[in-house]
């Protein structure tokens, strides 16, 4: 079945580690990839920028990433294509390749200037994960809690832009105060790459009910995340969790707002039963065991966020 995967960590995995994405000894690689190639699939590399490039570094560190990706595009031209429109992805996935889009997870990429995100647009970028964890120039993560505040002026400028541009706002690790400011000023529906719901898992980084119907209604799409932090607490998570997850969101928001996230080599460990991207087609079977129709459940492997890149990306 086509998978649609809206976060992965690789990108800044393998520039720290060195290894190269055939050989990644992590939970993504070429491999693995290469298995959804009959099926379809989309993968977003989102290059990560750690706090330890934040004073002056991010753009410096966020370039090498993004050349690692075209590099990634020029080494396995038969089995992996840039997307950077909808249609794209389509036209990838029947051409039997892994249509790779590219997102940055930090506005600290952005060191302050919007030409840098036009820059960023140009270079293939099509996401902007606002914050990690701490405040930004844009907005506030969500252990900052209340206090962070909501989206600065700057904040408000990039989500503008970015909506101008044709990019994917994307409210992952955002605090609430920021969360809303975004839903109140994105002209266009909006994604929370890779959050669960706080109601199943009560963690700050997971998105409350009403935060769910609001990214349902404006028609955005949440990816659902395997971190086991996110999934379950004082217990083991399993690929059951994953699928509780699921329902429930398709519950609160209805099944065309849900998506996958994996966050898979962000995460240093996996539930039970998804110990690497190999095994996310497993979820595409249990949910159809549990009776849940072939389309509804094509939608939430992957359809939903295509819909929504040929509706924001065009
Ligand atoms: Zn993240």
């Amino acid at each position: 079945m086509f998978v649609f995967d809206a976060h992965v960590d690789t990108l800044s995995r393998l520039l720290a580690s060195n290894e190269t994405l055939d050989k990644n000894r992590g939970h993504v690689n070429l491999d693995f990839l290469r298995q959804n190639k009959k099926s379809g699939g989309a993968q977003v590399f989102a290059a990560f920028v750690s706090p330890m490039f934040y004073h002056g570094k991010a753009l410096h560190q966020t370039m090498a990433m993004l050349d690692l990706f075209w590099q990634w595009m020029e080494t396995f031209p038969d089995d992996l294509a840039f997307a950077g429109t909808g249609r794209e992805i389509r036209t990838i996935s029947q051409q039997g390749k892994i249509a790779c889009l590219l997102g940055i997870e930090g506005g600290e990429a952005l060191q302050g200037s919007l030409a840098n995100l036009r820059m960023f647009y140009r270079l293939g970028v099509r996401l902007l994960t606002l914050t990690w964890n701490h405040r930004n120039d844009l907005a506030s993560g969500a252990p900052e809690g209340e206090s962070g505040g909501g989206l600065s002026l700057f904040g408000q400028e990039v989500v503008r832009e970015m909506n101008r541009l044709g990019m994917l706002v994307d409210v992952s690790h955002l605090n609430d105060e920021s969360f809303w400011d975004v839903v109140e000023i994105s002209q266009d529906p909006i994604i929370a790459s890779h959050s669960n719901s706080r109601t199943l898992c009560n963690h700050p980084r997971n998105l409350t009910d009403e935060q769910v119907r609001a990214i349902a209604a404006g028609g955005g799409v949440i990816g659902v995340n395997f971190c086991p932090h996110f999934l379950a607490q004082g217990r083991q998570a399993t690929i059951h969790d994953v699928v509780e997850q699921i329902e429930y969101l398709a519950r609160i928001g209805g099944v065309e707002c849900v998506g996958l996230g994996s966050d898979f080599d962000g995460i240093g460990q996996t539930p039970l039963g998804l110990a690497n991207y190999s095994k996310t087609q497993e979820l595409a079977v249990i949910l159809q065991e549990r009776g849940h129709s072939e389309g509804d459940v094509a939608k939430i492997m992957g359809v939903n966020f295509q819909r929504l890149c040929e509706r924001v990306l065009g």
